[in-house]
């Protein structure tokens, strides 16, 4: 038997968005020429992300995903490759934090997370949580990686 695992209710217009980045995800495939290639799962639903960072000059100059998993996963990978794409490493923290904050604490969602706000409703439940950080823990990793090699 499968788990069942509960699924938020979105309103229609996040729906909509949620689904849209889903279908049609932003920045997928990899990159030939990436600096960082790292990996990221969560074995409790079965997502799977793959990142690929090229930062120069402290800037995320480009970001790719691939991978597999349920909508909110996808989703929150491809918003967060739109959010942090051409951004400075300092301002691509400052979108994860306030991503985290959204997920963890509730805190409302602010204009820098863009599209990422239809996941709000995702933050009342702990498990589809760990769907929606799986890209950014990924995204963490890069960025930590990139600090450490200066
Ligand atoms: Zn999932």
């Amino acid at each position: 038997m499968p788990v069942t695992i509960p699924e938020p209710q979105f309103d229609e217009l996040y729906r909509e968005i949620v689904l849209d980045h889903y279908r049609r995800p932003r920045n997928r495939g990899e990159l030939d020429d990436h600096t960082a290639r790292l990996e990221g799962m969560n074995p409790v639903c079965g997502d799977e992300i793959q990142l690929d960072l090229k930062i120069e000059d402290g800037r995320v100059a480009e970001i790719a995903f691939s991978g597999q998993g349920c909508s909110i996963s996808q989703a929150s990978a491809s918003m967060m490759t739109e959010q942090v794409k051409g951004k400075t490493t300092g301002e691509a923290w400052h979108v994860l934090e306030a991503f985290e904050r959204m997920m963890k604490e509730e805190a409302e969602p602010t204009a820098e997370l863009g599209d990422l706000e239809a996941l709000q409703g995702v933050a009342k439940f702990p498990v589809r949580v760990k769907c929606a950080l799986l890209a950014w823990k990924v995204l963490e990793d890069g960025l930590k990686g990139a600090a450490a090699a200066k």
